[in-house]
């Protein structure tokens, strides 16, 4: 069964040492259960006689063993999180220590929460639809303050908002052929194909619209995927410590699957750069001779953009013919760095390879880097980054919802050209219908919603 309404717990905040940690209560007994390892200092208070939005302060106890001090929130059904009964305990933030808190409240009569459970509480309470669930989920993994914003967006309704506005206008055309089957004496159907088609037509570049979103959304959600190409020497390294200098945001180490690979992220200009695999980036420095194509080729392969660094103060040879190539029909800034010192690069040779914004740069003394960052917002986000009205695809279930929508509108648009009658256009009207109403969580299967709440962590 999806919904069970037991009392669930589990430590809400992070896995590490903090000055304060919480555990979240949810359920039917949630007040009950937390009075019988509860202790308040005034004892005429209970939890259980507390009003919603009201602390109670006290030790945690089991038995007669006092656990630690805390302070209980008490919020109650349906003003809450998760829609029911609940009570944080907020207490020291030893891990170790909120586990052994966490142990006696289960003990008292709680089930330890599933990962997402509350969320799938607040979901199946019917506060918060599944995209807004989705971005609950999303900004806890933010990785960076755009992703955070986007989410954030996503949280108020941005999305559902919109998507709901398409599905009413699919939804008004399907009832109105419906009305005009069943009486023909009141609706006409004369002259209606033409003005569906136009309206299908605008329904579908509305989905086309927020699909378009969908490559930003992945960048806004996973930062830029930048790889920093060039021969030995040309300044790779030192270009790239130019650009973290006081900008140095995050340094992730993420387990690679087959590797440990080092990340760098930074914000330029407000666009989150992932530099990836810096270590190897040195390693395909010298692509001909040591690496051959096929590595350098799998670090372009997902790459968003390239940063292609040419020594200013050597002359080309066959390595940047070679890198040129492998260039071709890729996002590439061209950066001639060391204009510093006298220059002898012929850049007309390198204008006549490849099309791409070519700066001049010194990673030594951080000349035309500027121009660099001004150069990178222009190309992404054309060349700005908003939230006040846009809405940014950043989920793959939406986009895949998205792209099957819109495929069942060009069958409608498909149908009306072949002149087929109006019944049968409701059939692929109303799988767009379906099919955009996924992605708000409308009857879901068990399966959908047990699998995006899985993806949650514990606690939340
Ligand atoms: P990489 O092999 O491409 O990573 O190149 P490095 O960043 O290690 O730089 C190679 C050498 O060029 C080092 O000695 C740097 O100090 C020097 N270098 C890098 N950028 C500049 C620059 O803009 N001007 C000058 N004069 N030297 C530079």
């Amino acid at each position: 069964m999806l919904y069970k309404n037991d009392t669930i717990a589990a430590i809400a905040t992070g896995a590490s040492n903090a000055g304060i940690g919480i555990i979240r209560i949810s359920g039917e007994h949630a007040l009950e259960v937390a009075d019988r390892c509860f202790r308040a200092k005034n004892p005429n208070k209970k939890i259980i006689t507390t009003p919603g939005y009201h602390a109670v302060y006290g030790n945690v106890t089991d038995g007669d063993v006092v656990m630690d001090e805390a302070v209980c929130l008490v919020m109650r059904a349906p003003n809450s999180y998760t829609t029911e009964d609940v009570v944080e305990v907020q207490c020291h933030g030893g891990t170790i220590q909120l586990r052994q808190i966490l142990k006696v409240i289960l003990k008292n009569g709680a089930r330890v929460a599933e990962p997402g459970e509350f969320t799938k509480r607040a979901y199946l309470g019917g506060r918060i639809d599944i995209t807004q669930a989705e971005s609950v989920m999303d900004m806890i993994c933010a990785q960076n303050e755009l992703a955070a914003r986007s989410s954030a967006a996503q949280l108020q309704g941005a999305l559902s908002d919109k998507i709901r506005e398409i599905r009413s206008f699919v939804l008004e055309n399907v009832a109105y052929i419906e009305s005009a089957l069943d009486d023909p004496e009141n609706y006409s159907l004369d002259g209606f194909s033409e003005e569906l088609y136009q309206q299908v037509e605008a329904t579908s570049s509305e989905v086309l619209k927020l699909l378009g979103t969908a490559e930003e959304g992945k960048m806004i959600r996973e930062g830029i995927r930048t790889v920093i190409l060039g021969k030995p020497n040309a300044g790779k390294s030192s270009f790239l410590n130019q650009l973290l200098g006081e900008e140095r945001a995050i340094v992730t180490e993420i387990a690679g699957t087959t590797r440990d690979t080092l990340e760098e992220e930074v914000m330029v200009q407000g666009i989150p750069l992932k530099i990836i695999d810096t270590a190897g980036i040195h390693e395909t420095v010298d692509i001909v001779e040591k690496l051959g194509v096929e590595k350098a080729k799998k670090s372009l392969e997902d790459a968003d953009l390239v940063v292609y660094i040419v020594d200013g103060s050597r002359v080309l040879d066959q390595d940047d013919a070679y890198i040129m190539k492998l260039l071709q029909d890729r996002k590439v800034i061209i950066l001639i760095n060391k204009i510093d010192v006298e220059q002898v690069v012929d850049k007309s040779w390198i204008t006549a390879n490849i099309i791409a914004p070519m700066i001049e740069i010194s990673a030594k003394t951080g000349e035309g880097l500027q121009e660099f960052k001004e150069e990178l917002t222009k190309m992404f986000f054309h060349g700005k980054l908003s939230f006040n009205d846009q809405v940014y695809i950043t989920n793959l279930r939406h986009r895949e919802a998205l792209s099957e929508a819109d495929l069942s509108l060009k069958r409608v648009l498909d149908s009306i050209r072949a002149g087929m009658p109006e019944d049968f256009l409701t059939i692929d009207l109303m799988a767009a219908y379906e099919q955009l109403g996924t992605i708000l969580g409308e009857q879901p299967e068990d399966d959908l919603a047990n699998e995006i709440f899985s993806k949650f962590c514990m606690g939340k």
